[in-house]
């Protein structure tokens, strides 16, 4: 592990960046290749700002690397959700009782933009852009790069080299064609796909909707969320089969069909985006998976980190946060000092595993309760006695939101299932009427309610431990 070798990041995202900042900061000398490029001076958004949910696990990694109040300034705090149906009736619903605990809306290009401007200030690093991996000889250690732009191909021999390059990464592929290599991969797709639409500002530049909130229109089988921008408008995002349900995206390929199809669902949407039909036509349908894979290194060579090793699906907000927390484990398993990084390695994967595993599932989790929970009345009771316990008892409940987005000291797999039996105690006194709850409640009746939910949480993860869940 000797600072003078040059360590290879492929991938300049937002993974790739900010563990190439943290490296400089210990002296490592680091090279990074991106395959797009720069985008702090080329317009690669095709016009579309998009955004994301940053929370307390992003903000952990990026306060190690001296970023947050940076990233903080970019930032558009959303303190809940404001669910809205089709007649145009909306009501909220607080992501905490807590006041200090909410998510940030900031765009990606911003974001990444601050994280390469901050790595590039370090003289031990250089980012060289429009440079695609094609392949990486994981037994030689050696990545094999096209230029872009002269189409030349060259090869980079590093002492190590991180595959920071998403969900397709190209370092990922090349462990799946060594043969000798026992490498587990899965990618499951939901039905599901995703597109971008845009709200935007009004003739003031401002907000035309709340954007103190993460909108949703949930709609049981599909749904449609937006997220404010610092600029006053709101990137929408459309989830929706591919091709089941009356409407899909299979079948919305008119604009007669896309407009009846927001009149039908999303009427207050659709007075708000004036582009719907041309958006709807011209901005790309994504993919939505999850992406399991082990071991994420090979020997003392190389390692995944990011989206490469573990892709999930965007309902939990926490892709980026999981990525950035990547960074931050694996800093700490630096500062172990383990003497080689093969040791390394092996134990940032034994740490990382399990949460990134457990966050993948809990994405999934928010994919139902998103598009159809929110909207249910159990749901609804449950969510209101939450918010009561948060605010009366801040110190002694958390909801299993909470626990992911705002628990950055404990891991995803710990708050999945803490939260998990917090979520079934909860639902089952609530459907057996086994908790009494009315509109103000009293810090007494609320303490009663507290009790009950610890004692039966207990209960059900000494069940789950015994189970061996
Ligand atoms: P990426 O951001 O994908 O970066 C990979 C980089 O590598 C890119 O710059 C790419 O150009 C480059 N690259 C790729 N291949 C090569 C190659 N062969 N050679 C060289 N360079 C290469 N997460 C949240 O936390 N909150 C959210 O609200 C949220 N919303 C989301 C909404 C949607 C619709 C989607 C799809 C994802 C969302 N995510 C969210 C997840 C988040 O986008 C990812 O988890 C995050 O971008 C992962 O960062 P990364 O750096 O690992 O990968």
């Amino acid at each position: 592990m000797n600072k003078k070798d040059t360590i290879l990041i492929i991938g300049a995202g937002l993974c790739g960046s900010l563990l190439a900042l943290r490296l400089a900061q210990r002296g490592y000398k680091v090279e990074v290749y991106e395959s797009r490029p720069d985008l702090r001076t080329v317009d690669i958004s095709a016009g579309r700002s998009i955004n994301l949910a940053l929370s307390d696990r992003g903000l952990k990694a990026l306060r190690l690397c001296g970023m947050e109040e940076k990233a903080r300034k970019i930032c558009i705090p959303m303190y809940g959700r404001l669910m809205h149906d089709t007649a145009g009736n909306t009501f909220s619903s607080n992501y905490s009782g807590r006041e200090n605990e909410y998510i940030n809306s900031i765009s990606r290009g911003n974001l990444n933009a601050i994280l390469l401007d901050e790595a590039e200030k370090h003289e031990n690093v250089n980012i060289h852009f429009n440079k695609k991996c094609n392949y990486v000889d994981i037994e030689n250690g050696i990545a094999h790069f096209e230029d872009y732009k002269t189409k030349e191909a060259f090869s980079i021999d590093a002492a190590v080299i991180f595959g920071g390059d998403g969900a397709g990464s190209s370092l990922r592929k090349s462990y799946m064609d060594e043969r000798k290599f026992l490498f587990s991969y899965s990618q499951d797709f939901l039905n599901h796909g995703y597109k971008e639409l845009e709200i935007p500002a009004d003739k003031d530049g401002k907000h035309q909707i709340s954007n103190a909130h993460l909108h949703i229109w949930p709609r049981g089988d599909f749904m449609l969320i937006a997220l404010p921008n610092m600029d006053g408008s709101f990137t929408v995002t459309l989830f929706l089969s591919y091709d089941e349900g009356e409407f899909n995206f299979d079948n919305l390929t008119s604009e007669e069909k896309i407009t009846e199809f927001f009149e039908k669902e999303f009427p207050d949407a659709l007075a708000l985006i004036p582009n719907i039909k041309e958006e709807f036509i011209n901005n790309p349908t994504g993919p939505l998976g999850t992406v399991k894979c082990s071991p994420w290194s090979y020997q003392g060579k190389t390692l995944l980190i990011g989206d490469s090793s573990h892709a999930i699906v965007p309902f939990y907000g926490q892709g980026m946060n999981a990525s950035f927390e990547d960074v931050f484990v694996f800093d700490e398993i630096l500062s172990q000092d383990l003497g080689d990084w093969e040791a390394v390695f092996k134990a940032y994967q034994k740490a990382r595993k399990h949460d990134t595993d457990a966050i993948a599932a809990l994405a999934i989790d928010n994919y139902h309760e998103m598009r159809a929970h929110v909207a249910n009345p159990l749901f609804k009771e449950k969510r209101k006695i939450e918010m009561d316990l948060e605010k009366t008892f801040p110190t002694e409940y958390s909801s299993k939101y909470s626990l992911v987005t705002f628990n950055e000291q404990i891991g995803y797999d710990e708050a999945m299932k803490r939260g998990r039996a917090q979520d079934k105690a909860l639902l089952n006194m609530i459907a057996d009427d086994t908790i009494y709850t009315h509109l103000e409640m009293t810090k007494e009746e609320l303490k009663v309610i507290l009790d009950k939910v610890i004692i039966e949480t207990k209960t059900i993860l000494e069940e789950d431990k015994i189970a061996g869940l």
